[in-house]
C-alpha cells in the first residue's frame, strides 16, 4: 500500500477539498508508487491564501533576525537528514545520488546565507537637502508570496525562494511540481519542525492549471515567484499584470559551451559531458549546444563521442550510474521528437538516438546520451530547449563567429568558454548575452551566495540567490523625520 500525503493549509494537514488524488511514481521504475497526493483546486488555494493572510501581521512584526534563526534551524535539520532526503529525491525524480545530495546541500547553503541576511536587510540613511531633517529607507515585506517550482531541483529551488520570502517577513503558499511532491512535503515538515509558525507556510499540491493558475489569479496574493518553462512564464506574466502583482520569472535556456583551438581539451571534455548529460540534460543551465573551433573539431569530436558512449545509464541510487532517467513519459517523448527533428534537418547523429530499456532500465524513462554534429544555427535543434540528453554541435572558424552563434538564441541563461587566451576570456565576459558566464567551467552549477538568472526570454530581470533576491521580497519604504519644528517644504525652489 502506498502512503497518502496531504496539503498543509491553515495550520493543519488536510486532503484536497474535492478528495481527489494523484500518484507520484519513480521514473527509474514506473511500477513503484512513491505516494498518493491531493489533487487540489481553486478552493484549496483560496483557503491557503486566507491562512497566509491571517498570518501576515504577526510574521511581519517578528524581528528579522528571529525569522533568520528559524531558517538557520531548517539548515541544521537538512544537514542532519541530507542523505535520507537525497535518497528519496533520487527515487522521486531520478537524478543520481551525488546530484540529489548536492541539491540538498544547495538548500543548506541557502539557509545559512538567508539566516545571516536576517541581520542585514540593509536600508540607507542619506543626508537631507533641508536642515534638521533625517532621511532613510527601510525594507518591508511585500505580503503573501505564491511560490511555484519545477521538479528538476526539488529542494534547492524551493529554498531559493521560500527562505528569502520568510526572512523578509512574507507568509508563503508553496505549489510544488506534481512530479516531486514528496520532497516538497518533507521540506514543509522541516520548516514547521524548525519553528515556522503554522499559517505562515502553506503547501498546496496539484497541477499547474488546477493550483498554479488560481494562485496567480488570486487578488490577495501579492507576489509570485515562478521557475519553469518560458511558455508558462509568459502566461503568468500576462495574468499577473491585471492586478500588477510582483512577478519573478526564471525560465528556459539553450545554453552553449564554446571550445577554442587553444583550450585544454581534457578539461573542456569533462565540462561538456557534465554540462550536457548531468541530470540527464534536464537542467535549465544544461549545455544544449557545443560550439567548437575548426582546428580541434575532429579531435575533440572523437574524444566526445567516445566518452559519451561510456556513460552508464541506470538507477541513480547505484554508485556506478552516471545518467538517470528522464522525469516522465512525456519528457521522453519530447526528446524522441527532437531527435527526429534533428534527423529531418539533416544534422549527423554521431551517437545515441534510442530509448534505453536494457536490464534494470526496462521500466524507466531512459534515453541514450545523444549527439548531433553538423548542426547549423537555423536548425530547430540549435534553437529550442529540449530538456534531455541531446547535444547539438556547431563548428565555427573564429572567436567572433563563436560568440555570434552563442548569442543567436532567444534565451540567455548560462554560457561557457574554454580558452587559455585571457583577452578572449574577457571579451567573452563582455559580449556574451547571458545571465551567467563560465570561463573554463561548464554551463551548469550555481553558488548560493551568487545571483542566478538570465536575460532575454529566460526571465524578467529578477535574480535568485545572493543579495539580489532580497530586493524582490521586500518593498522599499522611504522615511523622512523632520525635527525642525516647522513646515519645511521640499520640491519647492528653496535656493
Ligand atoms: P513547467 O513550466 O511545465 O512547470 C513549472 C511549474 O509551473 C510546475 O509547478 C507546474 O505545475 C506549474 N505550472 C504549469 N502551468 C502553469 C500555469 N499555467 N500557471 C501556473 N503554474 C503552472 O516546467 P517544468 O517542466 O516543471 O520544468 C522545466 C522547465 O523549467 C524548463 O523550461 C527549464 O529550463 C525551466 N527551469 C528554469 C530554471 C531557471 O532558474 N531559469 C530552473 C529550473 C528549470
Amino acid at each position: 500500500m502506498s502512503k497518502n500525503y496531504q496539503n498543509y493549509i491553515g495550520g493543519e494537514w488536510v486532503d484536497a477539498r474535492s478528495d481527489e488524488t494523484f500518484e507520484n511514481r519513480n521514473p527509474t521504475n514506473w511500477d513503484e508508487v512513491i505516494g498518493v497526493f491531493p489533487n487540489s483546486g481553486k478552493e484549496d488555494v483560496a483557503a491557503a491564501v486566507k491562512s497566509a493572510r491571517e498570518a501576515f501581521d504577526a510574521w511581519r512584526l517578528t524581528p528579522a533576525p528571529v525569522r533568520g534563526n528559524i531558517v538557520k534551524k531548517v539548515g541544521d535539520i537538512l544537514t542532519e537528514r541530507k542523505d535520507d532526503i537525497a535518497r528519496n529525491m533520487t527515487r522521486e525524480m531520478g537524478k543520481i545520488l551525488d546530484e540529489t545530495r548536492g541539491d540538498v546541500q544547495e538548500g543548506i547553503d541557502t539557509a545559512y546565507y538567508a539566516a545571516s541576511e536576517g541581520r542585514r536587510l540593509f536600508g540607507h540613511t542619506v543626508p537631507s537637502e533641508l536642515p534638521n531633517k533625517f532621511n532613510m529607507s527601510v525594507r518591508t515585506p511585500v505580503g503573501v508570496a505564491g511560490i511555484i517550482t519545477p521538479w528538476n531541483f526539488p529542494m534547492a529551488i524551493p529554498t531559493w525562494k521560500i527562505f528569502p520570502a520568510l526572512v523578509c517577513g512574507n507568509p508563503v503558499i508553496f505549489k510544488p511540481a506534481s512530479d516531486t511532491p514528496l520532497t516538497a512535503t518533507t521540506f514543509v515538515e522541516i520548516l514547521l519542525e524548525a519553528g515556522v509558525p503554522p499559517k505562515v507556510v502553506n503547501l498546496v499540491h496539484g497541477g499547474g492549471r488546477r493550483v498554479g493558475v488560481p494562485l496567480v489569479e488570486h487578488p490577495d496574493v501579492n507576489l509570485i515567484s515562478f521557475t519553469g518553462s518560458t511558455a508558462v512564464g509568459k502566461t503568468i506574466s500576462k495574468t499577473a499584470s491585471d492586478s500588477l502583482k510582483r512577478v519573478s520569472l526564471e525560465l528556459g535556456g539553450k545554453n552553449a559551451q564554446i571550445v577554442m583551438d587553444d583550450a585544454n581539451l581534457e578539461l573542456a571534455l569533462e565540462g561538456v559531458l557534465w554540462g550536457a548529460f548531468g541530470t540527464t540534460g534536464q537542467r535549465c543551465t544544461a549545455t544544449s549546444r557545443l560550439i567548437v573551433q575548426d582546428g580541434i573539431y575532429n579531435k575533440f569530436m572523437d574524444m566526445l563521442v567516445d566518452a559519451a558512449q561510456n556513460l552508464k545509464l541506470g538507477d541513480g541510487l547505484k554508485s556506478e550510474t552516471d545518467v538517470g532517467p528522464l522525469i516522465n513519459e512525456g519528457q521522453r517523448q519530447t526528446v524522441e521528437e527532437y531527435v527526429e527533428i534533428g534527423q529531418k534537418e539533416c544534422a549527423t547523429m554521431v551517437t545515441g538516438g534510442n530509448i534505453y530499456d536494457k536490464g534494470a532500465c526496462k521500466n524507466g524513462w531512459f534515453y541514450e546520451p545523444t549527439i548531433f554534429a553538423d548542426v547549423t544555427p537555423e536548425m530547430r535543434i540549435a534553437k529550442e530547449e529540449i530538456f534531455g540528453p541531446v547535444l547539438s554541435v556547431l563548428r565555427v572558424k573564429s572567436f567572433e563567429e563563436a560568440v555570434s552563434v552563442l548569442n543567436n538564441t532567444k534565451y540567455g541563461l548560462s554560457s561557457s568558454i574554454y580558452t587559455n587566451d585571457v583577452n578572449r576570456a574577457f571579451q567573452t565576459m563582455r559580449d556574451i548575452e547571458a545571465g551567467i558566464t563560465y570561463i573554463n567551467g561548464p554551463t551548469i552549477g550555481a553558488e548560493a551566495h551568487m545571483p542566478f538568472g538570465g536575460v532575454k526570454e529566460t526571465g524578467n530581470g529578477h535574480r535568485e540567490g545572493g543579495w539580489e533576491v532580497y530586493e524582490f521580497y521586500t518593498e522599499t519604504k522611504t522615511v523622512f523625520v523632520d525635527y525642525s519644528g516647522k513646515l519645511q517644504r521640499a520640491q519647492i525652489d528653496n535656493y
